[in-house]
């Protein structure tokens, strides 16, 4: 018989009831017994829906607090040293407080988990001993099958994948840290056997990244180490999100079974088992319904490939699964009312997923003509969206091909435009400037909730927009600013605004998504071929233009980035989809210049965290994310100085495809890396114009003036300083407006105190 399996569900909940309750906790309105049985609450239900759907492989223990890092370190007892902890386990204020800080300790850092949006909380392993604070995948396993009667699959984040993403160790200790943990680990495989549960699944999502001779070598001693110590328990040992590196040797391992991705690791994968077949011994997971897309799997074809693993495993050695935790999509389609049929219904989101390996495994066990009738709904339904209209526009096509195959260029090199554009700007040294966007209070977000729901007319928003642009615009003056920005007031989210401005985008009414602890998003889809309906941004920009003499920076969010935060069409390449955007932006870009607009800033903060997982398909990928940029922004005139601006991560290893996108001025969040980022440009080869940032506005902090200056010296080592911008990290959305202001004046000081230390204007 075939089998089931789900590898994680969604935390927030249908009405994001997980997102309301820990912000209730926060906020003091519920206390921590109310959290606790909350929470309970929230988990049993989706395990029961998950049982109610017949699925027999239910994950437990993927539900979580905050995140399944911290959880992981927390039941390891890794707290850094900054918080109050003195062992057991770990308080729920302490936990949090790793999360968010407390106001005595700055919280530990968060960055992306592989190539998707979620973030997890980075565990710091620095001169803490590890102990086993709670054995939490028990705790789950007994808290299911007391309630539901659940037979529950806990999980847990696997020794190499922890280690590999914690941070505050040498990598000549790896070795010596995996003597610490693999005891702790080996208690809670002993425990779990003792209790009589028969499978783990040991998340490795590390082994389709790289996996050299020492990491194999140590999988072969924490997985024999498992083996030995708990006989009678099987592991699935799971990865996802690509195809497994090192495949034999990795299918060799003393386990109970392999969980590998059919979805986006499919044709390594399957070359692979074709290549080399699968051990007898083994339980093959076969990840082939999406936890990371939002369409209906295609089920005849789906059916063909587990017919095709089947019968290089066997029936009852299979498992269909998803390719990874449906953690990464949102949790009912059922909902969303408000799409047009072909897309709603095209949809599948975590709760239609588990219908999908409900069919799926009933068509494999009692053949293809017991579900006839839903085999046929689903051809109907995903040939349906296929034939819809705006799905394919020709005129786009068209002239995506024809851009996208020539190459994209401005009219004069850099060098030469760099003279042009100073004749016309006459900004002095150091040229100041902000990211874009300024503080979105509680009265901006009222405005456009009134606005949204009918209350105020276009007419009245549209003055209020205009009110704010002008208090900050005075404010940037009086600042004493170079080149001003409008302030963004009246966009939510930086893609979400121009996905409802252009075609081939929906906007779903609750797909939301976690993104880092309780924040969700809600991205956008991509289901058609993506064109420009008229201008964006253009009347915003042009106001705040008319009412100053300095320059005002045009705002627009680039081709990569809104793609990468959307979720996209499968029936054509990504880089189709990015040209697409790049081509509308485009449009943009020229009206923008067309309404007297000099300065075109368009941010790519994504296009680092898009990069494919296999270092292998990098430089493709950059080539197409670097051709989409120009695309967007090469039509310009001369003297237009196009900005782009790119945050979140490390971008050491890809500046020669930042400076292959020729902007004239990039600014890049280096407040944070603590100059790592300033040793990448020590060749000194970086010629175009650069703003390092020269503070944090992650946090509420005013920097001084002197911290700034010292940003600054650090910077101009290995800049040249006639190329130098002096800017804050990123956009300041988040910060109160009397921070921004304070740290501004503060920063424009540092910029005159450079000035006068490296002497008079440019040239
Ligand atoms: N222009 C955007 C802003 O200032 C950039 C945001 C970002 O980099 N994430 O908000
Ligand atoms: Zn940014």
């Amino acid at each position: 018989m075939v089998r089931s399996g789900v590898l994680g569900y969604p935390r927030i909940g249908a009405d994001r009831e997980w997102k309301k309750t820990l912000e209730a906790f926060w906020a003091g309105k519920i206390d921590e017994s109310e959290l606790h049985s909350r929470l309970r609450e929230i988990r049993l239900n989706h395990l029961r829906k998950q049982q109610q759907k017949g699925i027999d492989w239910i994950a437990v223990n993927d539900f979580s607090y905050y995140d399944h890092m911290l959880d992981t370190a927390a039941m390891f007892g890794l707290v850094p040293q900054r918080f109050a902890y003195d062992g057991g386990n770990v308080p729920v204020s302490v936990y949090y407080g790793i999360a968010r800080g407390t106001k005595d300790a700055v919280a530990s850092e968060m960055t992306k988990w592989f190539n998707t949006n979620y973030h997890y909380i980075v565990p710091e392993l620095g001169g803490i001993e590890p102990t086993l604070a709670e054995n939490k995948p028990l705790a789950a396993y007994r808290e299911a099958k007391e309630h539901l009667g659940l037979e529950g699959r806990p999980v847990i984040v696997g020794p190499l994948t922890f280690l590999t993403l914690s941070k505050g160790y040498d990598p000549s200790e790896t070795d010596a840290w995996l003597d610490r943990l693999i005891p702790l680990y080996v208690r809670i495989l002993q425990e779990l056997e003792q209790e009589g549960v028969s499978w783990v699944q040991i998340d490795e999502p590390i082994l389709v990244t790289k996996v050299g001779d020492e990491d194999l070598r140590r999988l072969e001693r924490i997985y024999g180490t498992f083996a030995a110590a708990a006989p009678k328990l099987k592991v699935m040992l799971q990865t996802y999100f690509e195809a497994v590196e090192r495949y034999r040797d990795i299918v060799a391992l003393p386990v109970g079974g392999i969980g590998l991705d059919f979805v986006h690791g499919r044709s390594g994968n399957l070359s692979s088992i074709r290549a080399f077949g699968f051990p007898e011994d083994k339980v093959l997971g076969a990840g082939v319904i999406d936890g990371r897309g939002i369409w209906k799997a295609p089920i005849r074809e789906r059916l063909a490939l587990l017919r095709e693993l089947t019968d290089a495993v066997g029936e009852d050695r299979l498992v269909v699964q998803t390719s990874c935790s449906l953690l990464h999509v949102p949790v009912t389609a059922a909902q969303e009312s408000k799409l047009a049929p072909e897309l709603r219904d095209a949809l599948a989101f975590a709760d239609e997923k588990l219908d999908e390996l409900a069919l799926l495994t009933k068509a494999l066990s009692l053949g293809e003509e017991e579900v006839a009738g839903e085999l046929e709904a689903c051809d109907r339904v995903l040939s349906r969206l296929d034939q819809w209209g705006d799905r394919f526009r020709s005129d786009i096509r068209e002239a995506v091909a024809s851009l996208s195959s020539q190459a994209q260029a401005r009219n004069r090199p850099f060098a030469e435009r760099r003279l042009v554009q100073q004749e016309q700007w006459q900004l002095p040294l150091f040229p100041t400037t902000t990211i874009g966007s300024f503080p979105q209070t509680d009265e901006v977000r009222k405005a456009r909730r009134l606005w949204r729901k009918g209350e105020w007319d276009d007419g009245r928003y549209a003055a209020f927009i205009r009110e704010q642009i002008d208090t900050w615009i005075g404010l940037q003056e009086d600042i004493g600013l170079d080149v001003l920005v409008h302030g963004e007031f009246e966009r939510t989210d930086m893609v979400e605004f121009f996905g409802e401005k252009l075609a081939g985008f929906a906007m779903t009414q609750n797909g939301w998504v976690q993104s880092y602890g309780s924040r969700c998003v809600k991205p956008p889809i991509i289901y058609g071929d993506v064109a420009y309906r008229g201008p964006m941004t253009v009347e915003e920009t042009a106001y705040a233009q008319s009412r100053t003499a300095r320059p005002v920076k045009g705002m627009l969010t680039g081709p990569i980035t809104i793609m990468n935060w959307s979720f996209v069409r499968e029936d054509i390449p990504r880089e189709q989809i990015a040209y697409q955007l790049a081509y509308a932006l485009r449009q943009e870009v020229e009206a923008l210049e067309q309404a007297g607009i000099g300065m075109i800033q368009v941010d790519e903060p994504a296009v680092r965290e898009g990069l494919p997982l296999k270092e292998a398909e990098h430089a493709g990928y950059l080539d197409w994310a670097v051709q989409a940029f120009r695309i967007a922004t090469s039509t310009v005139r001369d003297t237009t100085q196009i900005h782009t601006h790119m945050c979140y991560c490390e971008f050491h290893d890809m500046i020669s495809s930042i400076e292959a996108m020729d902007a004239d001025v990039i600014s890049i969040e280096a407040s944070r890396s603590h100059g790592e980022l300033i040793h990448s440009f020590e060749a000194g080869t970086y010629r175009q114009g650069i703003g390092l940032g020269v503070y944090d506005i992650h946090s509420p902090r005013i920097p001084a003036v002197e911290e700034m200056t010292s940003m600054i010296e650090r910077a101009l080592r290995v800049l040249d300083p006639k190329l130098f911008w002096i800017n804050p990290d990123c956009g300041l959305k988040t910060r109160r407006r009397e921070e921004t202001v304070a740290s501004l004046r503060n920063m424009v000081a540092a910029a005159r105190i450079a000035r006068e230390k490296y002497g008079a204007p440019i040239r």
